[in-house]
């Protein structure tokens, strides 16, 4: 619970995640003397398309509209503050879809012009890696992000997270997601791919393997995979096969990466994170390589508000930095490059 304003030294930010399926909000007040940050509250409600679609970027966006003022009354009820106790509000800047981002971004601009809270924009892929940072502790990871709108190899190099491998395509989890909308699930459903795969007998069948230097191509293994399922052939084996190559191209690149760059660290963050054939296959390849896995806890894996508000206090609390409510624009296509990370 926040002590009145005039005593403490803690700073109190609302995060707002809107980029996709998912409308988060999450309250973490940072101690600036001990320099740590605690969640006081998150809650999120996610859009469920229909079974066997995929995200409608309207109608998601309809669901944040929907959803946000019993989410944002109760973030804020179980933080136990009140709107004017906040010190700082963060919003997911992009990347992600211009509708679902355009919501979270009026939700901050309102709140920050009529109470006159100070604005952050937060880059989203940034939020996955500085929460999973910040609730595994580790220092300076390779990163796999994974997830909806994300594949990629991150290393921290200079002030950037700069980019090792990525997909050439589509994302892992847009791949997972197809197949189980092909399937018959609701997207998202990557965890239904998982419990399919984990019922299968382990037959494997051969699906296409492209990996091109440090990046990925998953939009093969999307068409061949269709065809097994058209072909009347085994549905958990399909996802036991799907997943095993999907992963072991992953984990190819992080453990080429790891050699190469002799990290001693890496960090699975994003949805997709949550799957634990993945972080078992990655955690031999590190191994491999005298190096430790971290995975994001698994309720903090999807998207959420805490990583857009521990974002938003790392960059404040380093810089000083805020935007005007007219600069707060949204950018759909914001790559994690072309960031600077001035905290570390
Ligand atoms: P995010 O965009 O970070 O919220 O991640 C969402 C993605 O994570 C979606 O594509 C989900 O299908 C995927 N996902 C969630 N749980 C799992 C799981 N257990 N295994 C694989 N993918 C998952
Ligand atoms: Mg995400």
């Amino acid at each position: 619970m926040k002590e009145s304003k005039e005593k403490d030294n803690n700073i109190c930010c609302l995060g707002i995640e809107s980029t996709a399926h998912t409308f988060g909000c999450s309250i973490i007040q940072f101690d600036s003397i001990k320099k740590k940050g605690e969640i006081l509250s998150e809650i999120r409600s996610t859009y469920k398309a229909p079974n066997g679609t995929g995200i409608h970027p309207r109608e998601a966006s309809r669901h944040h509209i929907d959803k946000a003022p019993n989410l944002l009354r109760d973030v804020l009820k179980k933080a136990n503050i009140k709107t004017k106790e906040i010190d700082l509000i963060s919003y997911s800047a992009g990347p992600g879809l211009g509708p679902c981002l355009r919501v979270g971004a009026v939700i901050a601009r309102a709140l920050s012009s009529f109470y006159n809270i100070p604005l952050i924009p937060v880059n989203h892929a940034l939020g996955h890696i500085e929460l999973g940072m910040m609730l595994t502790t580790c220092k300076d990871p390779l990163v796999l992000l994974v997830s909806g709108g994300h594949t990629m190899i991150l290393a921290f190099s200079n002030k950037r997270w700069r980019v090792f491998g990525e997909t050439l395509d589509i994302t892992i989890g847009q791949l997972l997601d197809q197949i189980g909308r092909y399937i018959g699930f609701a997207s998202p459903c990557g965890n239904r791919i998982e419990e399919y795969a984990n019922q299968s007998s382990k037959q494997y069948f051969q699906l296409p393997y492209i990996v091109k230097g440090n990046d990925v191509s998953f939009s093969g293994i999307l068409t061949a995979t269709k065809k097994l399922i058209d072909n009347g052939y085994n549905k958990f084996d399909t996802c036991f096969s799907l997943q095993e190559t999907a992963f072991a191209m992953l984990t190819e690149v992080i453990e080429r990466a790891l050699s190469f760059t002799e990290k001693k660290e890496v960090l699975i963050v994003g949805g997709v994170s949550a799957n634990n054939r993945l972080s078992s296959m990655l955690k031999i390849a590190s191994k491999r390589q005298n190096a430790k896995l971290y995975t994001c806890p698994f309720h903090y894996s999807g998207d959420n508000g805490a990583q857009i508000a521990w974002t938003g206090i790392c960059d404040n609390v380093s810089s000083g930095k805020t935007i005007k409510v007219q600069d707060s624009f949204v950018k759909q296509s914001w790559r994690i490059d072309k960031v600077e990370v001035h905290w570390r």
